[in-house]
């Protein structure tokens, strides 16, 4: 089968060409249709530090997918063949203290399709039952295949009560795009996302922003006065890895504000505890999505009229997979689809 793989440690991405996966009796073979490329797939690409000390030479990467399902193991039950779905790219335990309480998210031994065990940038991938989610009829492939950014975006947004609430949004990236349009859905006020990239400052305006800042021309400060704030936002939500945002978030806080933190800042990132301890502001760490509470909020929010489809910016056949990974790397584009079919 067709794969695209990390198979040189360098720069770039191959097409590969690779056995069937091997399923076992709990798991499930998927026929993937659509992928989408993620900012990981990026670091993989750009083969970082941290790719180069995670990912194994020659895997098959790529964990944002729909597709159906081939064939099933004989221990599987509540699934069949034919039917639409997508997947929680991260395989959990099962044993461990969080697991067996529920929540696997916390999984302390959690493996990453496309970063620790084979992807889904290929015609099939395998993962175990648990970790499948069926699509209901009315979500399109294209939404399906970006429930795991989705995901995060709705774990991080749905954190905190932001019913009334003024929203700030530092890093619009995908995925603090689609926060935005979450924020505004279920009822926050002012949701304000920040960033320095004007095409996806322009895509958070059409995603529902109530202002989209280019922090280099721009000030919080001076957005708050505009907009009659008054005390500070109350709840913030950290997508940009950007110490200097984070900050800026930290500093435009009401006392008594809640952050959750998704972006992944560079170690020895340093940021102003005076204002967490004085202001008295709860701080959350957000990894992955809840299994499967996210999965279930992320279909009510798309079927109780939250739009998501401006995100999807470009469409490309497999065979154009380079062309993909160089408009994702260029900050010009939401997200970006590759079709297996
Ligand atoms: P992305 O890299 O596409 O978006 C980050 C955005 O932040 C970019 O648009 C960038 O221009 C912007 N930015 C840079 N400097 C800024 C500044 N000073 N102020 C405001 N914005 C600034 O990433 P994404 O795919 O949207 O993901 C968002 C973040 O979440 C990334 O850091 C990613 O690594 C992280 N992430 C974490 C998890 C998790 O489970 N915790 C999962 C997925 C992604
Ligand atoms: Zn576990």
């Amino acid at each position: 089968m067709k794969t695209l793989a990390k198979l040189h440690p360098e720069q770039g991405i191959w097409m590969d060409d690779k056995p069937m996966p091997e399923m076992g009796h709990n798991d499930v073979l998927i026929r993937v249709r659509k992928t989408a490329i993620c900012g990981t797939d990026m670091h993989i690409y750009n083969w970082d530090d941290w790719a180069q000390k995670t990912i194994p030479q020659g895997m098959t990467v790529g964990h944002e997918f729909v597709g159906e399902i081939a064939d099933i193991g004989i221990e599987v039950a509540g699934l069949k063949v034919g039917q639409r779905v997508s997947g929680e790219g991260h395989i959990t335990c099962g044993h461990c203290r969080n697991c067996r309480a529920g929540f696997r998210h916390l999984c302390r031994n959690t493996q990453g399709v496309g970063v620790n065990r084979a992807g889904a940038f290929a015609e099939y991938l395998v993962i175990p039952a648990v970790n499948v989610f069926p699509i209901p009829d009315d979500i399109s492939d294209d939404l399906a295949s970006i429930f795991d950014p989705y995901g995060n975006a709705a774990h991080t947004a749905l954190s905190f009560n932001m019913v009334g609430e003024d929203v700030l949004i530092t890093g619009a990236g995908p995925i603090g795009i689609m926060a935005a349009a979450i924020a505004r859905h279920v009822g926050a006020r002012h949701v304000v996302i920040t960033d320095v990239n004007e095409y996806r400052l322009e895509l958070a305006r059409k995603m529902g922003a109530t202002r989209a800042v280019n922090v280099a021309r721009e000030t919080l400060e001076e957005v708050m006065r505009e907009l009659g704030m008054v005390e500070g936002f109350d709840v913030g939500l950290e997508m940009s890895g950007n110490g200097q945002a984070f900050n800026q978030m930290l500093e435009n806080l009401n006392h008594g504000g809640k952050v959750a933190l998704l972006g992944i800042p560079a170690s020895g990132t340093v940021i102003d505890w005076n204002q967490v301890i004085f202001k008295g502001l709860v701080m959350k760490g957000i990894y992955g999505r809840e299994m499967f509470e996210t999965w279930y909020k992320m279909v009510s929010m798309l079927q109780s009229g939250l739009d998501l489809s401006p995100i999807i910016t470009h469409h490309l056949p497999i065979d154009q997979f380079q062309q993909g990974f160089e408009i994702m790397g260029s900050g010009q584009s939401g997200k970006v689809i590759l079709d297996w079919s």
